[in-house]
């Protein structure tokens, strides 16, 4: 049974309690979670409230809902409702952050003692305001909230910005959390905002509807790239009858058969109509394609399960290798979300795409110049090619077929794409099969629906023609820029960076541009021929499943065909008329795609302006005169200086006057007058925990082990947090702030990753999840670009990275906290180059962090009044007592030190775990009996403490 929950803080107020029994019974609300209620009936089993000032309540308006486990703290009351263990909490916001701190110990107590298996929904009034959960203000409360969240593994339920709180300028203080696993169930959570209910507060609904993550969790297997097991070779019946299958899968749920069923009646109804002359041998044939295509459904099921398998393996192991590669990819697409052009409406749909493609008048028409001599493809030029696009796991064209299927088909036959391609050549043709694009339209953020500009175009081609088609990177665009500031405002300059933001650049460029530019750079006539019938008769074909459904069919006559490997060479071929701009002196262009940026720098501040506007002009009119469009709206300028005194430069462009302001956007990273970067560490920061949170939500959807799941969401929250990091790894030596906010956010994707107390220091859990601290992997992301662009001769190993594991032990050896870890782990080096053993196990980060079930933890956050050894009433029960000391465990412990074979202590353990495989499994099954048995009895003691 689903439960309808309405969660709400009644700031004491009897009216207000009233009014949400009136609600429950009005919209058959199962439950309220309430934050400081006015008084709760004690005779009535509905009520259930937190112990001493009764805070927090538990209120069940339905027999049906089932209550168990139920659990009052002095700020929190648990309780097992319908097999969910809900939390509802109230922290006031008079207390001092100490009190606080300590609620959230006892509350992360609490859950992580819940049964195994249990789901969790945490809700509350926690005066706690962060950003994570949409408030537009930080406080120190959400910081430590957020700490909780990523230790707990939590997911953060709210969405949108609407205040829960209305007092003043309004805040978001009402949480509602869940694990993982429960956070696709939470259905329709929204904050009642024009709801009278006497209250300061909002009332928030929401539902659990059982079995949807189940829906979802299936659902998102169709979403995953189709892969395909290529390695022996392709027998060609069964590839075929696999294409048709694909097809289908492609469209519905691959569990569901039936679809396929359909589609292979309807290939037995048109074999039937053309073998109707001869019945008997048509039956026959009939039944052997039955036969065939039955083997051939099952084969596809075996191999695609195979390849899933092992493309997740691929995946995982490419994570270090490449930060911005094919996970931080996957991840990103799966964020995405649906795709954007669902249900609109067909004529908002033309407008917008009218608009996104302007129609040019074609020049590209007439008879092709006879060419001189082509130089065809040579098979191995084909191999590479072939190879390239079979090695991307990408989302097909219209076509449906992808890369790895070209590669099958090539390896098998060949000599046809090698021909096939050399006739194009030859005659200057490009099939218009390949022209047809799928063109999808991705909302950009938050932008409102039917607008053109909220819509970035993405040409998808077919692999086919992209095969056929034949660079600097965002880092050293970045770099380039800072030099150029930095050696001008050294130099006791002015310098004035300004953006020009060219509208939908990459779709409107104009094709008889692209091809008056082309000679201009020596291109052969063949390969001009080959372009000319390249751009004749492009077209794309919009999915809508707009209200009238079908597709819409555009004629494109621009633009350059972006995922194609010319798109980037035809737009700097053609930009780079703009480019070449001759520019008044002190002034330069600086480019990277579509990003330019114009610098100029000046003794004086009227200089600069002279100098900053003539060069403008001038660009705006090459820009003009290649048919682009400037956004003014959208061009930003920063005046950089170490002078205090000075007048503000007056820029204009396009007939508008640009405003100066102290930050800009450049290549995806904030740019600030004071080059310090704080701008950019901060959002990086934010983003880094926006993405962490987003991912752990559909984190129970992505396929393979937990463990492997948790390191990718590990590496996609570092891609996210060192972008960029070759531009502003310097500064982390002249800000300790950007060291403490890459840190403090590296923290939290680790505390998840590991499952480590909230508590566990920062040193520590770098250690536990063997992963140097941000500040040295931005230092070596640095250092690694520029060796090279040093010109010295290689040297063996990675440098960088020793170099980072050294500063990473200077600083181990001498932190303060840890002491107990630092006896496990001395040296981070050799446990960092370890060849097994993984923590992602809460109960191996117990041992290793001294934080868990153990006496004289829970003593200091008061669930204890002594922190004895409740086993053998030793005078202090921690980690080395539990595990290597307590008389309890002694004839258990006779099993790790027999494996291990050598003395079992805090110093030798982990040398021995790393030793070998079997060692580390011994010691790991021994942590987690003693363990488990602990937590079970420390639930009890909590259970009989609660009847007493
Ligand atoms: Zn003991």
């Amino acid at each position: 049974m689903g439960l309808d929950f309405v969660q709400c803080n009644l700031n004491h107020c009897r009216v207000a309690q009233d009014l949400v029994a009136q609600f429950m019974v009005e919209e058959r609300v199962n439950v309220a979670l309430i934050s400081d209620p006015y008084k709760a009936d004690p005779a009535s089993s509905a009520w259930h409230v937190s112990a001493g000032q009764r805070k927090a309540a538990i209120y069940v308006a339905n027999t049906g809902v089932t209550v168990a486990n139920v659990i009052s703290d002095p700020e929190f009351v648990s309780a097992r409702l319908n097999g969910v263990q809900v939390c509802s909490c109230y922290a006031s916001p008079n207390r001092p952050i100490e009190d606080f701190q300590d609620l959230l110990c006892r509350l992360e107590d609490s859950i992580r003692t819940v049964q195994q298996g249990t789901p969790v929904l945490v809700t509350g009034d926690l005066n706690a305001r962060s950003a994570a959960w949409g408030d537009w203000v930080d406080n120190r409360r959400g910081e430590e909230l957020g700490l909780l969240i990523e230790s707990l593994g939590l997911v953060i339920a709210n969405t949108g910005s609407t205040p829960t709180f209305t007092r003043g300028a309004g805040s978001i203080v009402d949480v509602t959390l869940s694990c993982d696993s429960l956070a696709a169930s939470i259905t329709d959570w929204r904050v009642l905002e024009s709801l009278f209910n006497n209250s300061d507060y909002h009332y928030i609904r929401f539902s659990l509807t059982p079995g949807r993550d189940l829906a979802r969790a299936t659902s998102a297997t169709t979403a995953a790239p189709r892969a395909w097991n290529t390695a022996g070779g392709v027998a060609n019946d069964s590839f075929l009858a696999g294409l048709v299958l694909a097809e289908w899968l492609e469209q519905g749920d691959p569990q569901d058969w039936q679809d396929a069923e359909r589609g292979a009646t309807a290939l037995r109804l048109r074999r039937r109509q053309t073998l109707e002359f001869n019945e008997e041998r048509a039956d026959a044939e009939l039944a052997a394609t039955n036969s065939a295509y039955r083997e051939a459904k099952k084969q596809l099921k075996i191999a695609i399960l195979r390849s899933k398998r092992t493309c997740w393996k691929e995946l995982i192991s490419s994570v270090d290798a490449d930060p911005f590669g094919k996970p931080y990819k996957l991840v990103m697409r799966k964020l995405r979300g649906r795709p954007p052009t669902a249900s609109k409406e067909y004529a908002t749909l033309q407008s917008v795409v009218d608009t996104l493609f302007p129609k040019h008048r074609a020049k590209t028409d007439g008879p092709p110049v006879p060419a001189d001599s082509v130089v065809p493809f040579t098979a191995s030029e084909v191999d590479a090619a072939v190879e390239r696009a079979g090695s991307k796991n990408k989302a097909p064209g219209p076509d449906g077929l992808t890369g790895k299927i070209l590669r099958a088909v090539h390896k098998a036959h060949p000599n046809i794409l090698l021909g096939l391609y050399n006739s194009c050549l030859r005659s200057g043709t490009f099939p218009a099969e390949w022209k047809t694009s799928r063109v999808v339209l991705l909302k950009k953020g938050n932008k409102p629906d039917g607008v053109p500009s909220s819509y970035r175009p993405l040409c998808l081609l077919n692999d086919v023609g992209k095969i056929l088609e034949k660079g600097k990177s965002t880092d050293d665009a970045v770099r380039e820029l800072q030099a150029y500031l930095l050696e001008g405002v050294n130099g006791g300059n002015f310098c004035l960076a300004v953006s020009i933001d060219v509208r939908n650049a990459f779709n409107t460029i104009k094709w008889s541009d692209i091809l008056d530019a082309l000679p201009r750079w020596r291109v052969p006539q063949y390969l001009l021929n080959m372009f000319r019938s390249y751009f004749s008769g492009r077209t794309g074909t919009v999915h809508a499943n707009c209200v009238e459904g079908g597709t819409l069919e555009i004629e494109i006559s621009g633009g350059v065909p972006q995922g194609s490997v010319v798109g980037p060479l035809l737009w700097n071929a053609t930009f780079d008329a703009v480019m070449r701009t001759e520019l008044p002196s002190g002034a330069k262009l600086l480019g990277f795609a579509d990003d330019t940026m114009l610098v100029t720098r000046a003794k004086s501040t009227q200089e600069l302006e002279a100098v900053t506007n003539e060069a403008l002009s001038l660009v705006e009119q090459r820009i003009t005169g290649l048919g682009l469009q400037i956004a003014v709206e959208k061009t930003e300028a920063v005046l950089f200086t170490y002078k205090f005194k000075y007048t503000q430069p007056a820029i204009k462009l396009c007939g508008g006057d640009v405003q100066l302001s102290t930050e800009m956007n450049y290549l995806g990273m904030v740019v600030d007058r004071s080059m310090l970067f704080k701008g950019q560490v901060k959002k990086a920061a934010a983003r880094a925990a926006g993405i962490g949170n987003q991912l752990a939500r559909i984190m129970p959807n992505v396929g393979g082990p937990r463990e492997d799941r948790r390191r990718l969401l590990s590496s996609v929250v570092h891609s996210v947090l060192l972008y960029g990091a070759p531009s502003w790894a310097h500064t982390l030596e002249l800000v300790p702030g950007n060291v403490q906010t890459l840190n403090r956010a590296q923290r939290k994707v680790l505390l998840r990753c590991i499952c480590a107390y909230r508590t566990v220091s920062k040193a520590a859990t770098n250690v536990i999840a063997s992963t140097p601290p941000a500040d040295l992997l931005a230092m070596e992301r640095m250092a690694a670009f520029d060796r090279r662009l040093a010109p010295a001769a290689p040297t063996a190993g990675n440098v960088p990275r020793t170099k980072t594991m050294e500063a990473w032990q200077e600083r181990w050896s001498t932190e303060e906290s840890g002491s107990w870890i630092r006896r496990l782990i001395p040296d981070v080096r050799p446990w960092c180059a370890r060849s097994h053993g993984l923590v992602t196990n809460f109960h191996l980060t117990q041992f290793l962090s001294g934080h868990g079930c153990f006496g004289q933890y829970l003593h200091r956050f008061r669930k204890l009044e002594n922190p004895r050894c409740v086993d053998c009433r030793a005078p202090t029960d921690d980690a080395e007592h539990a595990f290597f000391e307590c008389d309890r465990w002694w004839r258990r412990r006779m099993e790790p030190k027999a494996t291990i074979n050598g003395p079992f202590t805090p110093e030798t353990v982990v040398g021995k775990m790393m030793e070998s495989r079997s060692n580390w499994t011994a010691v790991e099954r021994f942590v987690k009996e003693v363990l488990t048995k602990r937590e079970a009895e420390e639930r009890e003691r909590q259970h009989q403490e609660q009847n007493m």
